[in-house]
């Protein structure tokens, strides 16, 4: 079995404070973690917690790389409505400012939906807000200055959603230079081929054709809903339609890029078997010393 060289961890509830968060990473054996900095389904701004600059200092000092905030699910760059957009870009910069004073290197953002006016407008507006987002967000960074990068996400591809394909995708993260974020349920239901080892690999290797350097993280779900279904719903590694034998040639054809779960807790058990189950899928249970 190859070295492994994809970090692997999960998005972790803050609700017991960021103290809890960095206690479970270490249970966990989380190399990567995602949280979030606010509701994600309410507008409200996230507020300075005053437990962020520990939480900043403890990642570091546990290896932890890269820490990633999942911007607010309301968050829609490409909405037909103005005021929608402008609150959207707005949200986000609070988002990246917010993410930078919590130690976090990525804001994993939604690529929205254009409403009805074509996937070339959307990918336009959207391509528009992520530029929109950064510039006020190096306006509202404090003097620490520390902003934290946005990565557009894959959809499903339900009705209006833009994104579902890796060069709609790659289109968006070259025109706005930003990188992305590709979730496998998603792709799955899209109707990128993950049930296989031989078309998961496929998949994997036309990912890496299409975006290399510019896919930053890998949101590694299993999927509810069949192939081409374009429904989301996540399950735990190995529990829907995506078999455990799919990923190691998938992962293999994606050295290198770090791995969140953002798959239902169970009981810490459970967690543990899951990150201790996708490390072995990765190639083997301790990370490569050159895995970065
Ligand atoms: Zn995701
Ligand atoms: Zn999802």
């Amino acid at each position: 079995m190859p070295d492994r060289t994809n970090r692997i961890g999960r998005h972790l509830p803050t609700s017991g404070g960021l103290k809890k968060t960095l206690a479970t990473i270490e249970t966990l054996g989380c190399e990567t973690v995602q949280i979030f900095v606010s509701n994600p389904q309410g507008w409200a701004d996230p507020t300075l917690r005053a437990d962020a600059e520990d939480f900043a200092s403890g990642t570091v000092e546990a290896g932890i790389w890269p820490v990633v905030v999942h911007a607010k699910y309301l968050i829609n760059l490409a909405s037909p409505d103005p005021d929608h957009r402008e609150r959207s870009a707005r949200t986000l910069a609070r988002e990246l400012v917010a993410a930078g004073e919590v130690g976090a290197h990525l804001v994993v953002v939604h690529s929205g939906s254009h409403g009805g006016e074509g996937e070339g407008v959307g990918m336009d507006r959207l391509v528009e807000g992520l530029d929109l987002a950064r510039e006020l967000a190096a306006g509202y960074a404090g003097a620490s200055g520390r902003v934290a990068e946005p990565v557009v996400e894959n959809s499903v591809g339900a009705g209006t959603q833009l994104c579902s394909t890796f060069d709609t995708l790659a289109e968006v993260a070259r025109r706005a230079g930003a990188r992305a974020c590709v979730d496998t349920c998603h792709a799955h239901a899209a109707g990128y081929d993950l049930s296989t080892p031989e078309s998961a690999k496929a998949v994997g290797e036309e990912l890496r054709g299409k975006m290399g350097d510019s896919v930053a993280l890998i949101h590694l779900n299993d999927a509810k809903n069949g192939m081409g279904s374009h429904r989301d719903g996540h399950r735990r590694i190995g529990e829907g339609e995506i078999p455990r034998e799919s990923l190691p040639g998938f992962f293999a054809a994606l050295a290198g890029i770090p791995v969140v779960m953002e798959t239902p807790y169970g009981t810490p058990d459970v967690d543990l078997d899951q990150m201790r189950l996708v490390k072995e899928l990765a190639g083997g249970l301790p990370l490569a010393p050159n895995g970065v």
